[in-house]
């Protein structure tokens, strides 16, 4: 049996708006984005957020903006109003955050909303209320806008139901204002819950402070971890930080990318990012980064979702270039003993000086990599070196360099438990990995040797014969050219074997039958599902790790002076191919603490 279709009618006004609400307000955190970043389009260089039960009860965000005229506060609240812009072509070209005139109305249709405000030159403020006659009333209030959301969802019982327990909807509130605090380090944002504070935002009036914002926002460890990305060409403006790869993370969790000051995913960046960190990288490894992207309004559609968290970029492939290798220089500047801006002290690898607040109490000991000398002022180490001089006399004698100058990752002393390289430096002891260390200088030469097919092979006295599986041994088969041009030559001598004939002479010494299986293992679990172009390096480092010094090798001064020199001429030597440190330093200052011995 059928039944009868009801008949087609027009939605009311309310139900439009409340379907509209489904779309970008989803729970207490959508409602401060919307008004918060009304706040910023309004030129707000303050915003008080206060917030009770989760946002549930209430939600009160005010602002010292530009305020809104009396008599067009009805106009606020209607569906599809905006004073932001007024034809298409204004679309193309939006620089404000909001720009479709709903959210006001969205959030009214789901709560008790009353907005109250007030311009500079207005002798009173006005309020009015979204429910019932919706007039204008006279009330108290500097100049600015308070918006008040009450009861959000009380009449949305559907709705009501998704939202999770108090704490967790605060969570996501307190996320969203720290990442708009992030966002935007100039203005001044407070946050209250329950009448309690809990954030109190001061705005970040140069580089360090910006950075304690991201590091609220991502830890301390990210801000002790990251590098300063400053690059402009081609109208493009790229400013941030990204985490060192030794600070990576297993999630995605930690990348915070703005266009123009909105918050965005971006698929073809995220590809940038990726390709950057790519040979520094574990796989599955997630580096942390907060980076401003700036250009042209024109050049980015902003109208693409429905929150707006993502944007459509007119000219995608040039910005995934740019962006690629603004970060690739940046990774590549970790070079051993050197920092990204080349200033005094030249000793960390690149990272951004994290200033703590004075007295401020370490919550992070520095006893992690690169982390030695930063929190140090420079004068202060010039100080402690010249006392430092005056009062002892140096373990060993630095033999003088042409330029008079030591290197900077110093002079070995002595090897310790056969993993270890001790060395002296201007600032105190160095601390390496030599395998680690020693694996990074392989592999950067095996790299740099391959891109100019220059890869020297060397024969074995004897061929050697490997077992392998089946599917190796067709790997051998049918990669046996690439190889070749690594300078690994085998062949396959039975369905079961291969034979090793060279191998790259750097790798001289290394377990031909080892480092044979290895990567044949490798072309046979990879080989297939993924393009060479993307496994070579990761072959390139498996072959790296076999020609490098094992621990516990016994190595000369010499010998260990070789690998000090050859780690500060190779890039990104600060880590090793799976973004391990590679060394570390212990500053004078450090080891007087240590010792308790004040200066
Ligand atoms: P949109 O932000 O897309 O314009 P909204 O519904 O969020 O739409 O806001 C409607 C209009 O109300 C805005 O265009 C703006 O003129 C005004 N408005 C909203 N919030 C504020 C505020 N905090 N300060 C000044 N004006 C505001
Ligand atoms: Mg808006």
């Amino acid at each position: 049996m059928l039944h009868a279709m009801p008949s087609i009618r027009p939605l009311s006004p309310e139900l439009v708006n409340q379907i509209a609400a489904g779309e970008v307000i989803e729970r207490p955190a959508s409602v401060v984005k919307e008004l918060a970043e009304n706040s910023l389009d309004a030129s707000a260089h303050r915003i008080d957020i206060e917030i009770e039960q989760g946002g549930m009860r209430l939600i009160r965000v005010r602002d010292d903006g530009a305020g809104i005229a009396a008599d067009e506060l009805p106009l606020a609240l209607a569906p599809h109003a905006t004073s932001k812009i007024a034809s298409f072509d204004d679309l193309t070209r939006v620089a404000s955050m909001g720009f479709r005139g709903e959210a006001l109305a969205s959030i009214a249709s789901v709560s008790r909303m009353a907005i109250t405000s007030r311009r500079a030159g207005d002798d009173h403020g006005t309020r009015i209320e979204a429910q019932g006659a919706q007039t204008p009333r006279p009330a108290a209030q500097p100049a600015g806008t308070t918006v008040e959301v009450r009861d959000l969802f009380h009449a949305v019982p559907a709705r009501r139901k998704f939202l999770r327990a108090e704490r967790t909807e605060f969570g996501h509130i307190d996320e969203l204002v720290r990442s708009l605090a992030l966002a935007r380090p100039d203005v001044e944002f407070r946050l209250l819950h329950n009448g309690k504070p809990v954030r109190m935002l001061k705005p970040a009036a140069d580089e360090s402070a910006q950075l304690q914002r991201a590091g609220d926002l991502l830890g301390d460890a990210f801000a002790r971890n990251c590098l300063r990305i400053e690059h402009a060409a081609a109208g493009l403006r790229l400013s941030g930080w990204i985490g060192l790869p030794t600070a990576s993370r297993a999630q995605a969790d930690q990348q915070y990318f703005h266009v123009n000051g909105r918050l965005v995913r971006d698929k073809s960046v995220a590809h940038a990012v990726r390709q950057a960190y790519e040979d520094v990288l574990y796989h599955g490894r997630h580096p942390a980064f907060v980076l401003f992207l700036e250009l042209d309004p024109a050049a980015v559609d902003v109208n693409v979702h429905p929150a707006k968290r993502e944007v459509r970029f007119r000219d995608a492939r040039l910005i995934h270039d740019f962006m690629f290798h603004a970060l690739r220089d940046a990774v590549a500047g970790t070079r051993a003993g050197e920092t990204g801006s080349g200033s005094f002290p030249p000793v960390m690898v690149g990272a951004a000086p994290y200033r703590r607040m004075e007295n401020e109490p370490d919550p992070f000991p520095p006893r992690q990599f690169g982390l030695g000398v930063r929190e140090a002022p420079v004068d202060a180490y010039a100080a402690l070196l010249d006392t430092r001089m005056a009062d002892s006399v140096p373990a060993a004698p630095l033999p003088d360099t042409e330029s008079g100058e030591a290197p900077p990752l110093g002079y070995a002393l002595a090897q310790l438990a056969g993993i270890y390289i001790l060395a002296e430096n201007e600032y105190g002891l160095v601390l390496v990995d030599m395998h680690a260390a020693h694996e990074r200088v392989t592999y950067e030469k095996l790299k740099a040797a391959r891109d100019s097919h220059q890869v020297r092979a060397q024969h074995l006295l004897v061929p050697e014969a490997v077992a392998v599986s089946e599917r190796e041994a067709a790997a051998a088969e049918e990669y046996a050219e690439t190889l070749a041009g690594y300078g690994l030559e085998l062949d396959r001598s039975g369905p079961r074997q291969v034979t090793v004939r060279r191998i790259p002479a750097m790798l001289d010494g290394a377990d031909a039958a080892q480092l044979a299986r290895d990567v044949l293992g490798e072309l046979a679990e990879h080989g297939n599902s993924r393009r060479l172009e993307e496994l070579q390096n990761e072959l390139l480092s498996t072959m790296a790790c076999h020609g490098s010094v094992r621990a516990h090798r016994r190595l000369t001064i010499p010998e260990m002076n070789a690998l000090l020199r050859e780690m500060e001429a190779t890039e990104r030597s600060g880590q090793c191919n799976h973004g391990r440190p590679t060394w570390t330093q212990l500053s004078i200052a450090e080891l007087d603490k240590l010792f308790l011995r004040g200066r």
